[in-house]
Formats: structure tokens, C-alpha cells, sequence
């Protein structure tokens, strides 16, 4: 006999795209094989909670039949490549999705040991590995990589925390190219100070049609000079501060064999998502909905796994994971509008934008307990119950509609990207928070440690007066990071080695 083991199993979805039929083999997996609910994360895939290890061949098998997969969801490699989710977005936005697809699929591992153990069952003895991995080589890369897409005005991508982050730039209506960005991740070590979030560089513009080529010769340098010996200390973030920006870029433009443009003027307005209806009467329609906590599930009164598996019966557009844990029911047709509506509403899963406050709508929370083996504290099973307390707090101050970025995690790693949040906790022990201030609200500048080890009394205490003098003396349209800067409650965080200061 040997211990039930159960696993979580992550399925990437390359920029958030699912088709209907995916949708419900997810759904019905989760059932089968999981404990019944589906995780959204904030990386934009799905993830699989409780699954028996004598289930697994059989779970991914069966995503497998939908074409989905769970290569590259963990390892030492590129992982899930996000994209902004904004169908209305039209022509450039499709473009821009065909480019997350395209780098995914190009930076995919060629092994097929995941075939062989999981799909086959013949194994084969492969000795000839660098051939088969082009870009990975024998060893891999030191450490895992990420790489996200936006279209702006919108960062819900957060692309600054992010290996690579690429920034897509349009002109009337078709997509030139990208502003390129590199050295973003936010993991970090408590007690080691040499750990830090960094938000990328951004290092220049390259065309469209050479945006795969750049992001194969960084994850190359990366595989090449970044640091084997210390896992904490192996991210590109930390290879780029070691060797220096400039000297990291000169290599690129050698890799490359050509240099790349001055990047080209932007501006990102938001990093959160719009909720509730887009799209014209007559026309595809668009509807974002809300899930708290990325957790696909049915309780009493609340039914929202029940209403998606009706509806994806007959929806013929897409789901779209975003990059906030949150929904799309993208490309309705103009007869299912209705219908899918009444289907949300008679399940209870439709709940109005401002029955919530936007504090609310925006919140982040990875698994955390009881799921990760990472985390010394809850995030995603507390954070609903501190926002019931905090709610009461901005309602008091007329902050409901105040869209204030709250993200929790269970441990440093980062999953819910809590260094951007305009108020980050991260949990350091069971019940006990460290709380970080003074993040911007697009995702362009990292937030400060405030307070530590902060149990639910202590958060509360702190943030009620922050709150009720944002509430009384902040400029008009001035986010709460940019308040709490302002006003010196903490030093705004330039980089990432000021981190700590
Ligand atoms: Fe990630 Fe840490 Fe949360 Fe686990 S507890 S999901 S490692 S941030």
C-alpha cells in the first residue's frame, strides 16, 4: 500500500482562449477526477484540485482529446503565455492572441516523454536531447520563465511582472509590433534580502514578425548565463541586475543580429476588468463576469458551475480565462444573449457590478491553504471573509465604487502578484499578514512593505485610518497607491533593488 497522493493538475490555455467544448471537458473532469470545482488562475489557465494519483492518467487524457495540455504548466521552462482579454478589441486584439498561441507553441518543449507517460504508455529511450530541445538544450533553463502580451489601453496581463513582457503597439487599426520588456518576477524569499520583485526594463520595439525571434534569443541568453547555482537566485530578473541592463542587451542585439528600435510611446489606463455586458444588440456580444476567487463552483444560492456547464452547451463563442481570476463569455450571439442571462441569473451567478464594491471586484487571492505546499497562510478561502470587514470600511467612507487593487497570498512566491497590488498581504505565518502599500494602479510600479506579521485586527487597524484619509484628501482621480506615495506613508519602490529600502 502507499499513501492516497492527490494532486493539483494546471492546464495551460495560451492567452486565455477556450472553446465551449473545452470548457465543459474541464467541467466534467473536475468531477469525475477533482474535487468538483475548477480553479481560474491568474496566469490563465485551469487548474485541477484533489486529483488521486491513480486518476491522472485518465484526467489528462482527457483534456487531451479537447487539444489541451499540461506540458510547460510547471518545470523549468516557459509556462503559460498570457494575453490581455479584450474581444471588443476587434482585428489587432485577434492579432495579438494568434501571437501569445504562436510564442507558446514555438517555446513548447519537443520532448515527448509527456506523450510517452501519460497519452502512450510506450516509453522510449531518448538519448539524443539536444537535438530534440533546440532552444532548451540538455539542461533546461535555470529556473521557469514567463511571458505576457498587452494591448493597451489594458495591463491585465500585468506584463511588467513577467520574464518578458511585450506591449502591443497599433496603427490605424493593424499591429506594428511590440515594445519589448525583460527582467519582471515577483517571487521572493522572506529573510533574504537578496530576493526581490522586479518589474521588467523596457529595452525597445521590434515588428511583429520578429517578436518570436526576440523572445527565443532572450530565453537563450537566460539559459546560458543565468545563475545554476542558487534556484532563489536564478530568475532572469536577477541575471539582468548581475550582468547589468545595458550589457544584457548588447548580447540580445548580437543574438539577434540586429538591434531594436526606440520603443514607441504607450499609455495603460487599466489593469482590471470591466464587468458586465460589451458588444452591440445586433452583434457578438461580450460578457464579463465575476469569479472571486478564480473558483468555479456551485454552493447554496450560488450555482455558477451549473449555469457555465448549461451554457456552454449551446454557446458558440469562447470562454476566456483572464488575467484576474475573472470570466469571459466571449462572442455570444445575438440570439443566446437572453438566454444566457436568465441561465446566470436563475443560478444566482450574476450578481450585479454594484452590489460589489470595486475593492471587491478587483481582488486577487491565490489557492494557498489548503492546497499549496508552499503557503504558511490562507488567501483565497480568507480574503471573501476580510473583505466582508473591509467593505463595511470604504462603504463608511464612500470608497465603494474606489477601485482599489487588494491581492493576497498564502506565501512570497507572488502567484497573486501581490507587489502589485495597491494593498499587498502575504502570508508569513498561519493568520498573520505582512502588509505592502503603495503600488500603482496600472501595474507600473512595485508597492513597499508597510507593516508585518499583521493578524486580522492588526490589517484592519492599519488600513481604516489610510482609508478614511484617502477618502477625505486624495486628488481627483488619484489611485490609493499614488495617495499613500504621496503623503509618505512608504517610499515608492523605483525598481526592485530598492525593494527593501
Ligand atoms: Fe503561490 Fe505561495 Fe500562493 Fe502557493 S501560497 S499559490 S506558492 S503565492
Amino acid at each position: 500500500l502507499e499513501p492516497l497522493f492527490s494532486f493539483m493538475i494546471r492546464v495551460r490555455v495560451p492567452g486565455g482562449v477556450a472553446s465551449a467544448a473545452q470548457w465543459q471537458r474541464m467541467d466534467a473532469l473536475s468531477d469525475a477526477y477533482g474535487n468538483g470545482t475548477m480553479k481560474l488562475t491568474t496566469r490563465q489557465t485551469f487548474q485541477l484540485h484533489g486529483v488521486l494519483k491513480r486518476n491522472l492518467p485518465a484526467a489528462i487524457q482527457g483534456f487531451n482529446e479537447v487539444q489541451m495540455d499540461s506540458i510547460a504548466g510547471c518545470g523549468d521552462v516557459n509556462r503559460n503565455v498570457m494575453c490581455n482579454t479584450n474581444p471588443h478589441e476587434s482585428a489587432v486584439h485577434g492579432a495579438v492572441v494568434g501571437i501569445a498561441q504562436a510564442i507558446s507553441a514555438h517555446l513548447t518543449p519537443r520532448t515527448t516523454a509527456y506523450r510517452e507517460i501519460w497519452l502512450d504508455g510506450d516509453l522510449q529511450e531518448t538519448t539524443e536531447a539536444v537535438d530534440d530541445e533546440p532552444i532548451y538544450g540538455h539542461t533546461y533553463l535555470p529556473r521557469k520563465f514567463k511571458i505576457a502580451l498587452a494591448l493597451p489601453p489594458y495591463n491585465d496581463s500585468d506584463i511588467f511582472s513577467n520574464d518578458i513582457g511585450l506591449i502591443a503597439i497599433e496603427e490605424n487599426g493593424a499591429l506594428l509590433g511590440f515594445n519589448v520588456a525583460v527582467g519582471g518576477g515577483l517571487g521572493m524569499t522572506f529573510g533574504m534580502n537578496e530576493t526581490y520583485p522586479r518589474l521588467a526594463d523596457l529595452i525597445g520595439f521590434v515588428p511583429a514578425d520578429k517578436v518570436l525571434d526576440v523572445c527565443e534569443k532572450v530565453v537563450t541568453i537566460q539559459r546560458d548565463w543565468g545563475n545554476r547555482e542558487n534556484r532563489k537566485l536564478s530568475r532572469l530578473k536577477y541575471t539582468i541586475d548581475r550582468v547589468g541592463l545595458p550589457a544584457f542587451v548588447a548580447e540580445l542585439h548580437q543574438r539577434l543580429g540586429y538591434e531594436l528600435a526606440p520603443a514607441q510611446p504607450y499609455q495603460f489606463h487599466s489593469s482590471s476588468d470591466a464587468f458586465g455586458w460589451t458588444g452591440a444588440p445586433d452583434g457578438p456580444s461580450h460578457l464579463v463576469l465575476f469569479v472571486e476567487g478564480g473558483r468555479i463552483l456551485d454552493r447554496p444560492g450560488y450555482r455558477l458551475k451549473s449555469a457555465l456547464r448549461e451554457i456552454s452547451a449551446f454557446h458558440t463563442g469562447e470562454f476566456r480565462l483572464t488575467g484576474n481570476q475573472n470570466l469571459i463569455l466571449a462572442n455570444i450571439a445575438p440570439a443566446h444573449r437572453a438566454r444566457i442571462q436568465a441561465i446566470l441569473e436563475e443560478n444566482g451567478a450574476a450578481p450585479k457590478a454594484e452590489q460589489l464594491t470595486a475593492l471587491r471586484r478587483g481582488a486577487l487571492a491565490c489557492v494557498a491553504l489548503n492546497t499549496c505546499s508552499q503557503a504558511f497562510a490562507e488567501a483565497e478561502r480568507y480574503l471573501p471573509q476580510l473583505l466582508d470587514k473591509l467593505d463595511a470600511v470604504v462603504r463608511a467612507h464612500g470608497l465603494a465604487e474606489a477601485g482599489i487593487l487588494i491581492r493576497m497570498t498564502g506565501c512570497p512566491n507572488g502567484c497573486a502578484r501581490p507587489y502589485l497590488g495597491e494593498i499587498g498581504l502575504v502570508g508569513k505565518a498561519p493568520g498573520r499578514y505582512n502588509l505592502y502599500l503603495g503600488a500603482d494602479h496600472f501595474g507600473e510600479r512595485l508597492n513597499k512593505l508597510y507593516r508585518e506579521m499583521l493578524d486580522e485586527d492588526g490589517i484592519l487597524r492599519e488600513l481604516t485610518p489610510l482609508l478614511a484619509a484617502y477618502a477625505a484628501n486624495r486628488a481627483p482621480g488619484e489611485g490609493f497607491g499614488d495617495f499613500v506615495v504621496r503623503t509618505g506613508v512608504v517610499k515608492a519602490t523605483v525598481k526592485g533593488l530598492d525593494f527593501h529600502d
